[in-house]
């Protein structure tokens, strides 16, 4: 979040005339080179590498010199600090449009974190959805990274949530229609993003609709934990313990082999606590808390569960299913009834194991086809988001990697550092499983061995020896 009192500094720039020294982009000399831009035209997923644009050298009045891109910004207020540095809001003179300028001090961050940084560029650099984060351009100087992104001015989706205290169930369809659809296209490209939470889902603009609901056009943003694996299934496996622990899914926790499916699981906890205001699992420590992730069992005990409808719940239930094999995928959500509207096809379970094992269990369902009615939105008074303050640090939105570290910077690093995507971790699914995948293309995505979470007593952070 933003903090305001950055807004105060301002000290004077002994470089240059800019009465901000935080904010200024002389760099004593050094001023910032255009690394890349990324090409609105372009095809999915491709980037430009460029010299320098011509219409800035010119803007620059000189060829010899292409640098001072930064210049032709007029920096704003302080958005956010992040873990490696500030977010600043930015107005391109030339076009008026506003962008959020990332500046981050590659000294003060340390090498991992630069390292760290780099890969969140090279994932952003590689996708283009409308409801992912733009990153627009990059300037590097040999102190500083400034990551120019398209500015999303009504801020995190976690402060619309704590001001509005919960959303309707239609307006929580929408976020999550456009969340599924982003995380579908990373999963499809291999992308796990690992850290989801409120916190990185940024809203770009909304507007109350003719029924008084809330539109929000939502961005995922902080792909800091993000990794793009190599390889499917067993190949793609990763270990390293990420996140925020309210977030995190049982496998992770665990620091066993788990795969995309983790990200399931935190769009689970994101829906449920836009639905009611609060969390799935909370607790006053670490251990209960994870003791509640790993049993799973939702509630839908509260007043305000009376008004949402049987299909949303069932939705919740299938994307916090302790099993990643038996969660359903992005894929798979997409399709859903709830999401789509479409609450005239079967609700019959989109997972394909949970179908075999609906089947096994009662092979005459496979005829029916049980219709849902959608429940009319709740509509009562918005309440407070009650988890603030209600809770221990234990169930806060920071990002860790389970080592004690010292600050948000070293622990995301850490996770470069065991960062396991493309390892070759022997992962064992099963002979049904893999037949299950293979006849449907669907599931494979949910492909993490069962044994998965026979154990709770993993090294954390560590990748298997
Ligand atoms: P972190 O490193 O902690 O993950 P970031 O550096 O990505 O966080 O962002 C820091 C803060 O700046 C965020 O919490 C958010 O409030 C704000 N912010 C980041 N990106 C944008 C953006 N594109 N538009 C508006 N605000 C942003």
């Amino acid at each position: 979040m933003a903090d305001n009192d950055m807004d105060k500094k301002s000290a004077t720039c002994p470089d240059c005339s800019s009465s901000q020294s935080d904010l200024c982009v002389c760099e004593g000399g050094n001023p910032p080179v255009l690394v890349v831009e990324m090409s609105e035209t372009s095809s999915i997923g491709s980037v430009e590498i460029l010299a320098l644009p011509e219409r800035k050298k010119e803007r620059n009045g000189s060829k010899e010199v292409p640098t001072k891109e930064l210049e032709f910004y007029i920096f704003g207020k302080v958005l956010g600090q992040g873990s490696f540095g500030m977010v600043i809001e930015a107005t391109d003179k030339e076009t008026g449009m506003k962008r959020a300028i990332k500046k981050v001090n590659k000294e003060k961050a340390g090498s991992s974190a630069v390292k760290l940084l780099e890969r969140e560029v090279n994932i952003l650099k590689s996708v283009k959805h409308e409801h992912i984060i733009h990153l627009e351009q990059v300037f590097e100087t040999p102190k500083k990274m400034y990551l120019v992104m398209e500015l999303c001015e009504d801020g995190e989706l976690k402060a619309v949530l704590d001001k509005k205290g919960h959303f309707s169930e239609n307006e929580t369809r929408l976020i999550i229609q456009s969340l599924a659809s982003a995380i579908a296209y990373l999963h499809n490209k291999d992308i796990v993003h690992r850290d989801l939470k409120l916190e990185n889902i940024m809203v770009k603009s909304s507007f109350i609709d003719d029924n008084g609901e809330m539109n929000l056009n939502i961005k995922v943003s902080d792909f800091g934990l993000a990794v793009k694996k190599h390889g499917s299934r067993s190949e793609g496996m990763m270990q390293t313990t990420c996140g925020t622990p309210i977030y995190m899914a049982p496998e992770v926790i665990n620091a066993h082999d788990y795969s995309q499916q983790c990200d399931i699981w935190s769009i689970g906890v994101m829906m449920y606590l836009l639905l009611c205001g609060e969390p799935p699992f909370m607790a006053n420590s670490e251990e209960k808390l994870f003791e509640q992730i790993r049993k799973g069992e939702l509630r839908f005990e509260d007043a305000i569960w009376g008004s949402v409808s049987d299909s949303a719940k069932n939705v919740l239930r299938q994307l916090i299913k302790v099993d990643p094999a038996h969660r359903i995928t992005a894929k798979e959500l997409l399709d859903n009834h709830w999401l789509t509207g479409n609450v005239l096809s079967s609700v019959r379970p989109a997972n394909v194991l949970e179908m075999m094992k609906e089947w096994k269990n009662n092979p005459e369902s496979d005829e029916e086809s049980k219709i849902e009615t959608t429940k009319q939105p709740y509509k009562g008074k918005s309440k407070s988001n009650q988890f603030k303050g209600k809770v221990l640090d234990v169930n806060n939105s920071q990002t860790t990697n389970m080592e004690k570290q010292s600050t948000p910077a070293a622990k995301k690093a850490d996770a470069v550092d065991n960062d396991t995507s493309g390892s070759n971790s022997a992962a064992t699914s099963s002979e049904v499983k893999r037949e299950a995948e293979k006849s449907t293309g669907t599931a494979s995505q949910g492909a993490v061995s069962k044994s998965t979470l026979k154990s709770s007593s993993q090294v954390r952070g560590k990748k298997k020896p």
